[in-house]
């Protein structure tokens, strides 16, 4: 194959990572660029979006992590790039103006360190070789040492490593060959130390990516391991992945899952992210998240509007009086919706829900927790 048609392959099979940050919404679905590769749209911290290229540098690996389709004994089509076929397609796209960073990750060629080494590399000739000062996103291999992390952190912007499931019982029932203490806590406990505040690595985000559904994990066991990941390791962000049925192998407990849990997996993907979203932007605390008996979240509720239904007492809040905390844990009200009712009413009293510009259903669900006066 030649350097086009592997990238095609190759980006092509990075769809599963979500650990940068593309999102759903219409602005920052991914798209195809000249010649067939992916493309990434990511949100920039000062506000609006970006491009990224996204690729594996190999489809080939080692492992036997079975829910992935790239696992060692998968009939797939295998192939690697070298690290200056990468720079030097990246440097192409950057100077067509097409994107303004790069997203790189790998299956395990020959080991962890080996594999480190090789994406370091790329990293490498692209900030020394070619000057390149703009976002790379480089992904922590399981089981990589302290060195080859810390050599990541050298050079990229941000670095992800997939904790995939919360706890080792659920681990080990997707991996015979990964270690969840040695190769995924310690190097994620260790990206959190590097990049503490005021550290030497303290501009390098680290981001983290659950596999929902592969394994037998409950909501209740992911949101724990989320707060902490927030709260304990001072992660930047904590992405969902959901499994989709027929890429593992059939013994995988995603695949046995009854009908019920699995007709709707991006719902509860999707739920997850509505708490994710509790949690980091509506000051939520864990005890806010309410799940239903057997340690899931409502595939049919919005998480905020159980709080709600669960807490009559607080309601209604006063549009005109509450404070910000006390607005944000109105249904259908949000942080830009929030900002924009302090600002309207440090000006003036308001009047009517309808002057917040909030149109429709959303309107109608707001109007059924708030009072004017
Ligand atoms: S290490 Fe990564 S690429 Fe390899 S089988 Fe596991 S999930 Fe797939």
């Amino acid at each position: 194959m030649d350097t086009v048609e592997k990238l095609k392959v190759l980006s092509q099979d990075s769809q599963y990572d979500l650990a940068c940050a593309c999102g759903s919404n219409k602005l920052d679905r991914r798209h195809r660029g000249a010649e067939g590769k992916w493309l990434y749209p990511v949100s920039l911290p000062q506000g609006g979006y970006s491009v990224l290229l996204k690729t594996l540098m190999s489809n080939a690996c080692t492992n036997d992590c079975i829910y992935c389709p790239l696992r060692s004994d998968s009939n797939v089509r295998r192939c690697s790039l070298e690290p200056e076929e990468i720079a030097r397609v990246f440097m192409e796209y950057l100077k067509k103006r097409a994107i303004f960073g790069l997203f790189l990750s790998s299956g395990v060629i020959n080991n962890p360190d080996y594999t480190m080494d090789q994406l370091n590399r790329v990293a490498h000739i692209l900030r020394y070789k070619h000057q390149f000062r703009g976002y790379i996103h480089l992904k922590v291999i399981p089981g990589a040492s302290d060195g080859a992390i810390e050599d990541a952190m050298k050079l990229a912007s941000a670095l992800s490593l997939n904790i995939e499931t919360p706890g080792k019982k659920h681990f080990d029932l997707l991996s015979d060959k990964k270690d969840y203490d040695k190769d995924i806590i310690h190097p994620l406990k260790l990206m959190s130390n590097l990049t503490q505040k005021g550290g030497r690595y303290s501009r390098v985000r680290c981001t983290t990516q659950f596999i929902v559904g592969a394994s037998d994990e409950t909501d209740s066991e992911i949101v724990k391991y989320m707060y902490g990941l927030y709260e304990r390791l001072g992660f930047d962000r904590v992405y969902f992945s959901s499994y989709q049925k027929g890429l593992g192998k059939p013994e995988i407990p995603g695949e046995n899952r009854a009908a019920s849990d699995t007709d709707r997996p991006f719902m509860r993907e999707h739920r997850l992210y509505q708490v994710d979203f509790l949690i980091r932007r509506y000051g939520f605390s864990l005890q806010d998240i309410l799940l239903d008996r057997s340690g899931n979240l409502s595939l049919d509720r919005d998480p905020k509007e159980v709080w709600a239904e669960m807490h009559p007492e607080f309601f209604p809040v006063r549009i005109n009086k509450s404070d910000r905390e006390e607005l944000l844990r109105v249904p259908g009200l949000g942080p830009a919706s929030v900002k924009k009712i302090l600002k309207m009413r440090s000006e003036a009293r308001i009047n009517r829900i309808e002057d917040l510009g909030i149109r429709g259903k959303r309107l109608e669900k707001i109007k059924g927790y708030v009072a004017l006066s």
